[in-house]
Order: structure tokens, then C-alpha cells, then sequence
């Protein structure tokens, strides 16, 4: 999967409207690309609106975590 192909799938991914293989296939590169993690954190961000944050923990940390889940 390439980065263009996994931040255009973001969307459906957000929505929770993918197949699970492409899932696996989408959030096995998210673990392993920093651009598109960050893009997917963003997204989530913007469209969430609210990711859970906790006080002092770090945005980056929990979306690496909630990924490798
Ligand atoms: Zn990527």
C-alpha cells in the first residue's frame, strides 16, 4: 500500500466502513509511516473533534498505541 493510497482510504477508514483486510492492510502501514499516522491524526482530530486526550499524555503516543491495538 502506498501513502497517497492509504491517506485517500482514511476517510472510509475513519467511518469504520472498511474491509478488514484492507484495514489490516491500512493500519499495518500507519504503524510503520510517521507522515500518514500524522495524517490520520489530524484527520481524526479535525473530524472527531475529540480524540481522547489525557492530560499529559502526549498525542502521538496514544495514536501509536490505539494503532499497534
Ligand atoms: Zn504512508
Amino acid at each position: 500500500m502506498i501513502c497517497s493510497q492509504v491517506q485517500r482510504q482514511l476517510a472510509v477508514y475513519l467511518r469504520g466502513a472498511m474491509e478488514v483486510a484492507d484495514r489490516r492492510a491500512l493500519e499495518c502501514h500507519l504503524s510503520g509511516c510517521e507522515e500518514c499516522a500524522g495524517y490520520l491524526f489530524q484527520s481524526t482530530y479535525v473530524n472527531g473533534g475529540r480524540v481522547q486526550m489525557r492530560d499529559s499524555e502526549a498525542p502521538s503516543e496514544s495514536l501509536g498505541r490505539s494503532i499497534r491495538a
